[in-house]
């Protein structure tokens, strides 16, 4: 078998609806033009990410498989690491030699990759690696990772912005009601907006604790949006809530400030979802950052690295709770003996009603992303990754 072609499309981030309009606190809330905190800025971080939300990569086989891999934001740069330099790197060469072909991508982009655009490109090409080794093999790819070791995979509710407090609690009783088990909610401040943030901070995680009562994990997260200092007072004063864990209280960079929020902090601390490769979560695992690592596989490079960042967790005991419940992520869950549970985006009612029922909101691109059934998505059966392209939506989202 030998790979012929590599052609990306970039995608709009319109193809994630409003999903970036609502509000929560990101890492830029310390800027008034990119903080949208109740919903009244909701440009804000449209202005940030720049157009493109996702990179869709296909490669081509002397055969009729071709596989499909995604990376998303970055404005465009992943495709030119892909047009550029990935694909005369894998054109001839058997795309079942995904280790290889993973090593050749790692050395040739190291001068200007170990990091962000060129993890976020051997990222997308992995996958479709691995879609094409799926098809070739007939198999689901958890199959090809080890087979699964679940029946079907439980996720857990991931939205909740604060849009206003009674929505946040209609919303909550929504997951809950549908059968999730465990939600996830988002802050609104950080230390810009002083004691007064702190409070209406606490009373997002008061809102939802109250609307859900006491037999539901509730989780929270701070898209890197506060400091050190912050995150030991505001992680304090949530202790009451029994909060299942508190998601990328810091800077990613800063991981001894992880180190020491987690020493603090009375409930446990996730991150990872902004960190890259093998040797960037051993990092967060050594200097013990975290007790949830959290990598997105379209960000750490792909299937294979994915499945070498979770089997080294396990040695450390740390769970892994991959972000974004993307199709790929799910074949990882299901093979992973150390990966509990999805994250999946729900489309809350009041965003539907909103829309007249008419959501383009994340997964726009894809004919089947996941789907779940009282909290539980069922394992994917079609060869491959399965993630199959909507050629319609694609079109109608692509640049350029
Ligand atoms: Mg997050």
């Amino acid at each position: 078998m030998e790979i012929t072609g590599v052609t990306t499309t970039k995608v709009s981030n319109e193809s994630w609806g409003e999903f970036v309009e609502f509000p929560l606190l990101t890492i830029m809330n310390k800027y008034d033009e990119y903080r949208n905190v109740d919903g009244s800025n909701p440009e804000a971080r449209r202005k940030w990410m720049g157009p493109v939300g996702d990179v869709v990569v296909e490669i081509e086989t002397d055969t009729d498989i071709t596989g499909v891999g995604i990376a998303n934001w970055a404005t465009g740069a992943i495709a030119t690491v892909i047009d550029e330099t990935l694909s005369k790197l894998v054109i001839g060469e058997d795309p079942l030699q995904r280790e290889k072909l993973w090593e050749l991508m790692y050395r040739a982009t190291l001068p200007f990759g170990r990091k962000g655009i060129a993890i976020d490109a051997i990222s997308a090409v992995d996958t479709a690696l691995w879609d094409i080794a799926g098809k070739e093999a007939n198999k689901p790819v958890y199959e090809l990772l080890g087979g699964p070791v679940k029946d079907e995979i439980p996720c857990y509710a991931s939205n909740l912005h604060p849009v206003d407090f009674d929505t946040l609690e209609q919303e909550a009783l929504e997951y809950v009601e549908k059968g999730f088990d465990t939600m996830k909610m988002r802050f609104r401040h950080g230390p810009e907006a002083g004691r007064a943030g702190m409070k209406e901070n606490e009373k997002i995680v008061a809102t939802v604790r109250d609307a859900v009562g006491d037999d539901i994990d509730i989780a929270a997260d701070a898209y890197m949006g506060w400091t050190v200092r912050y995150a030991k007072k505001m992680t304090k004063r949530l202790e009451r809530y029994e909060m299942a864990w508190i998601e990328e209280p810091v800077m990613a960079d800063n991981i001894e400030g992880y180190a020491e929020v987690r020493e603090a902090a009375p409930m446990p601390i996730s991150g990872g979802e902004h960190e890259f490769t093998r040797w960037g979560h051993k990092d967060l695992l050594e200097k013990e950052a975290v007790d949830i690592l959290q990598p997105d596989v379209g960000r750490v490079g792909g299937i294979s690295e994915m499945k070498k960042i979770a089997d080294m967790a396990e040695t450390y005991d740390i769970p892994v709770i991959p972000h974004a419940g993307t199709n790929p992520t799910l074949h990882l869950i299901a093979a992973s003996t150390n990966a509990p549970m999805a994250e999946y985006f729900p489309i809350p009612e009041w965003y539907k009603e909103q829309q007249d029922g008419d959501s383009t909101y994340a997964d726009a691109i894809f004919e089947n992303p996941p789907s779940p059934d009282d909290g539980m998505i069922p394992l994917p059966d079609s060869p491959g990754v399965g993630a199959e392209l909507n050629r319609e939506a694609l079109e109608h989202f692509a640049l350029e």
